[in-house]
């Protein structure tokens, strides 16, 4: 359920590369039935302040949440802390629905368009027929010809990307339904 792409790159929107490993090693540990920092730590190995800084933001993305206690001895605070499973599977299927959708537009867009891009470099221009007409069909850089651009291979990518997605969102599926299905029992 977390290691997953989608996950991944969800997840990837709240936290720095550097932090994706620890952020799901830290929800692995909240599943596992973890609840403080000190727990966490101890189950991760992960430092005690990156384990804080890294709950608290995925309390920012709502996808945990924490209960203050006072300890009655200390008089000490503790938060024991839980993982929103329920809201974390949400905001991805939202986050894999936007970018399906938006991945299908953008084929549309090639399969309904003729583009031009600069035929010494496409960096330097690409765009549609009345864009282009608006430079002449010139690079607005270089002043080298637009030539008709070939969408074969940004086509059969973004097609592969859509397949893949839908892969990988199954896959999670199936595993959030096989957990949520044990836990009922
Ligand atoms: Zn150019």
């Amino acid at each position: 359920m977390i290691n997953n792409r989608i996950a991944n790159d969800f997840l990837s929107q709240s936290v720095s590369e550097d932090d994706l490993k620890n952020v799901k090693a830290i929800i692995q540990a909240l599943l596992e039935g973890n609840e403080t920092d000190e727990e966490i730590h101890e189950k991760t190995g992960i430092k005690l302040n990156t384990v804080r800084k890294l709950l608290y933001k995925l309390h920012d993305a709502s996808i945990a949440n924490y209960k203050r206690n006072k300890d009655p001895e200390t008089q000490w605070f503790t938060y024991s802390w839980s993982f929103n499973e329920k809201e974390y599977i949400e905001k991805i299927t939202k986050f894999y629905n936007n970018r399906i959708e938006e991945r299908k537009t953008l084929l549309d867009e090639l399969e309904n368009n003729l583009y031009f891009v600069c035929c010494m470099d496409q960096e330097h221009f690409k765009g549609d027929y009345a864009e282009s007409s608006e430079y002449e069909f010139y690079c607005p850089i270089c002043d080298y010809e637009l030539e008709p651009y070939d969408s074969k291979k940004e086509k059969s990518l973004l097609k592969r990307r859509i397949t893949i997605d839908k892969k990988n969102f199954k896959k999670l599926m199936d595993s959030y339904n096989k957990q949520t299905g044990k836990n009922g029992n």
